[in-house]
């Protein structure tokens, strides 16, 4: 009797490198660790490379053939997966839905640290000798480095000798026998933490010990003052850093060391997400009001009926959303669930998360853009291991492995930040959380003042329930009244003062006298958007970009806010060399310049991207705001979302004209969310909140319905996207092709016009070129797919990509760039 053969065992692996499927590879008898979907391994991909990627399959075979060009893998990494089987399906999903490759995804999902790859590296041999006669120069440099160094990475042999592609010569040296080239994993991951210093437990038994502790320090005032400042921030409990504590008692570290030595304190090391924003002092918990209550029971109430369909709590501004969230999200934690909490993209979830952090401690865990990569490690094993029960994050967050997830929360639904524009997945995190509320049977919360109105839509075709706030939670506090100023009749009677009408003057002066605080918004940075030539009209434009460059002062400098190109020539004309070149156009350095000449006696700040590149930046502005040490902050749409402050009671507007002529289906609506979303900021309190508003057109109805309920504004908009047939009548895919040059670009789009135009018919627009013809050196073209009610979306894709295989089959070797947009935001 023959024995069974061996069956060989297989899995395929997910590789983060933007390919469209996984890979099969043999797993040794003897290996280590079993493989089990969601694990990472070490495998060779390529000539050399070795890569970590995710098993998201295991299989067996006996059939000896399939298996034959299979490589074996190196090793299975993990103990546990590190992947959940959640988020292999949510991958999928996203790779089919959004049209791109499982590996971008993947990309996007797994931090870098957990997504190691490996790197050449040059080691010298011991019995190499330096003679210069048989060596090159460089070959001679290159040793000479190396047998100083011992070993050397591709990424120092370029910085250290200064080549720009070393692999050919090192490949050469060492078929010559000169070194040694190798494969190696960089420095694996390793949690950081950040000390903090605690009083120790002895200390705090009785008084008597503190006593005679201090006692004892008296002659050490630096000491004495450590403790006293570690003591205070302990009994209001707080942990402070040794930084933090070291400053506050303007000690040194050999203070600590000293108390340590005694036993007075001891350290505490705590990952930096834990600590990024403890909460500066305990907040009176809330009760909730009668119509918050009322909001909380008929959100339940929705989801007893049906789990799978989501919640949209659509309050207004100051409704007290985040109360109701709270609410919800204590039942989910009380019955042992994770929460995933969603906010948009901005500087400012200190607030948001202070109150989460008061509402639920430590439970509590923070993904952030800005975070570095140990710390986006550190969050993802957390969540992974349940130790997070509440992860508040931006977009990405959603792709973070919750086992035990049990309720979604997507805070300001409507905002534009959930959505990946660049590059794929070009996903949207709200609609990903409904997917995953739906295929997993968690109850989803979408909140907004201003829903987006394909959200709405739904809401009021049954597809999800509707929730209302209509009144503001604090009882005193009212919506602000609103003015609109005509600058046409300012202009026209001589009243205006430049930028700003007199309304807005007199509006500022009585803020200030009232010792109350004002924000002054417009959505342009920079000093003015152009620069004009005053002698022959001539604007300087970026060389890559088909668009103009604005004009900072600060910097004295003309900037491309696209590509970034930056020309310093701001004294001349290039094209006539005269020597006056005037700023058109109002930026928020120039508002921030003329408020300061008119009102010399305000303190103002400014908030947009040039203020707020440093990591803490945008924090100190807030908190200038916070502690009054400003007056006015001037800015672009950072300070429209989430800023609730007391004092703040007038909100200006400076031109809101541009806004409304964007060439986007959705410029009406982004407006009407900017400027609600604004108006929100003023009168939060009980002090009576202004909001003055600067435009030519005081007549266009979406000015007009600023401050209208929401449903005015819907009821206004429905019509006009149904004339031309876009969301919420369509869905749509953008496709956008592009290529350096232009005449290519446009023979390549008519050929794929036609065959796009083949399957879809009258459902395709374009390719076109869009108002900006060409970024970053590229031009572009772009068309627009329609997706109608009555089709069935995954075969409508299925078609694109059957498109792009037709037309890559006979496209010249030289191709076009395809980007494939999935509900584009614009
Ligand atoms: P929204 O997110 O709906 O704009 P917030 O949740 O930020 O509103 O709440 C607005 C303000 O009302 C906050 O300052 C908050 O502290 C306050 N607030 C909310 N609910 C209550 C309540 N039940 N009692 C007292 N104050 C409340
Ligand atoms: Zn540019």
């Amino acid at each position: 009797m023959t024995p069974e053969p061996t069956p060989y065992t297989v899995v395929d692996v997910l590789l983060p490198l933007g390919l469209q499927s996984a890979f099969s590879y043999l797993v040794p008898q003897d290996s280590l660790r079993r493989p089990e979907p969601g694990r990472r391994v070490l495998v060779q991909f390529g000539k050399r490379k070795f890569y970590t990627g995710i098993i998201r399959a295991v299989w067996q075979t006996a059939d000896k053939e399939r298996v034959r060009n299979f490589k074996f893998i190196n090793e299975v990494l993990d103990d546990v997966a590190v992947v959940t089987q959640a988020q292999l399906d949510l991958f999928d999903w996203m790779a089919q839905y959004y049209c791109c490759t499982v590996g971008d995804v993947l990309k996007a999902a797994l931090p870098t640290g957990l997504k190691l790859e490996s790197e050449t590296v040059a080691l010298a041999l011991p019995e190499t000798r330096l003679d210069p006669d048989a060596l090159t120069d460089r070959e001679y440099l290159l040793l000479e480095a190396l047998t100083g160094a011992g070993r050397l990475s591709i990424k120092e042999i370029e910085q250290q000798l200064d080549l720009a592609d070393p692999q050919p010569l090192l490949q050469r040296m060492a078929e010559k026998g000169l070194l040694l080239l190798q494969e190696r994993m960089p420095q694996v991951y390793r949690a950081r933490t950040v000390r903090c210093l605690q009083p120790a437990p002895a200390l705090l038994r009785d008084d008597n010990e503190l006593r005679l502790a201090f006692d004892r320090l008296k002659r050490s005032m630096r000491q004495t003052d450590l403790l006293q400042v570690v003591l205070e921030a302990h009994y209001q409990g707080r942990t402070l850093t040794q930084a933090q504590a070291l400053e506050l008692a303007d000690a040194d570290s050999a203070a600590v060391r000293a108390l340590r030595a005694k036993g007075y304190i001891e350290y505490k090391e705590i990952p930096p997400d834990r600590l990024a924003d403890v909460p500066q002092h305990a907040q009176q918990p809330l009760v909730l009001t009668q119509d918050q209550d009322r909001a909380v029971s008929q959100i339940l109430a929705a989801w007893d009926e049906e789990v799978n369909r989501p919640v949209l709590l659509h309050g207004i501004t100051g409704s007290g959303k985040t109360l109701v969230y709270i609410e919800i999200m204590r039942k989910a934690l009380a019955e042992g669930k994770q929460v995933l909490y969603l906010l948009p993209e901005i500087g400012l979830t200190k607030q948001i998360i202070d109150r989460m952090r008061g509402a639920f401690g430590d439970a509590v865990g923070v993904y952030h853009s800005r975070f570095t990569t140990a710390e986006r490690v550190e969050s993802w094993k957390r969540t992974l291991l349940g130790e997070i029960q509440v992860l508040v994050g931006v977009r990405s967050a959603v792709l973070l492995p919750l086992p035990r997830l049990g309720l979604i929360v997507v805070d300001e639904e409507h905002d534009g930040s959930f959505k990946q524009h660049e590059p794929a997945p070009r996903y949207n995190a709200r609609d990903v959380a409904v997917w995953l509320g739906r295929t997993h049977n968690v109850p989803v919360l979408l909140g907004s003042a201003t829903p987006a109105v394909e959200t709405y839509a739904n809401a009021q075709n049954g597809k999800y329930a509707l929730v209302e706030l209509t009144q503001r939670a604090v009882a005193t506090a009212t919506l602000p009244a609103l003015e609109l100023v005509d600058m046409r009749t300012q202009e026209r009677n001589r009243l205006s003062y430049g930028l700003y009408s007199d309304v807005v003057l007199d509006a500022l002066r009585d803020t200030l006298a009232r010792g109350e605080q004002a924000i002054v918004f417009r959505n342009r940075r920079g000093y003015a958007p152009v620069l004009v030539c005053d002698a022959c009209g001539h604007v300087p434009r970026c060389e890559y970009c088909d668009i103009s460059l604005t004009y900072h002062k600060h910097s004295d400098s003309l900037r491309c806010h696209y590509c970034g190109y930056t020309q310093g020539n701001t004294k001349s004309c290039t094209e006539c060399g005269h020597h006056v070149l005037r700023p058109e156009g109002i930026g928020t350095e120039r508002l921030e310049e003329h408020l300061t000449e008119l009102l010399p006696e305000a303190r103002i700040g400014r908030m947009d991207q040039d203020t707020t590149r440093g990591k803490q930046a945008f924090a100190e502005l807030i908190q200038k705001l916070e502690k009054h040490e400003l007056d006015i902050l001037v800015g672009t749409q950072m300070v429209t979302k989430g800023l609730d402050f007391e004092r703040v009671t007038l909100v200006v507007v400076v031109q809101v004209d541009a806004q409304l002529n964007l060439p986007d289906f959705r410029a009406h609506e982004s407006t009407y969310q900017l400027l609600t979303q604004l108006a929100g900021r003023a009168g939060r309190s009980s002090r009576p909140g202004r909001v003055i508003i600067q435009t030519r057109k005081p007549d266009h109805p979406v000015v007009q319905l600023i401050q209208q309920p929401y449903k005015d504004f819907y009821n206004f908009e429905l019509p006009l996207r149904s004339q031309v047939g876009y969301p919420p009548y369509s869905r749509l895919i953008r496709l956008e092709f592009q290529h350096i040059e232009l005449q290519f670009l446009e023979d390549e789009c008519r050929r794929m016009g036609r065959l796009l135009r083949e399957v879809y018919r009258d459902n395709l627009l374009g390719p076109a070129f869009p108002a900006i013809a060409r970024l970053k050196n590229a031009y572009r073209m772009q068309a627009l797919i329609k997706i109608l009610p009555k089709q069935n979306p995954a075969k409508v894709k299925d078609a694109l990509r059957e498109a792009f295989k037709r037309y890559l089959a006979e496209a010249p070797k030289k191709t076009l760039r395809i980007i494939v947009d999935v509900d584009p935001r614009q």
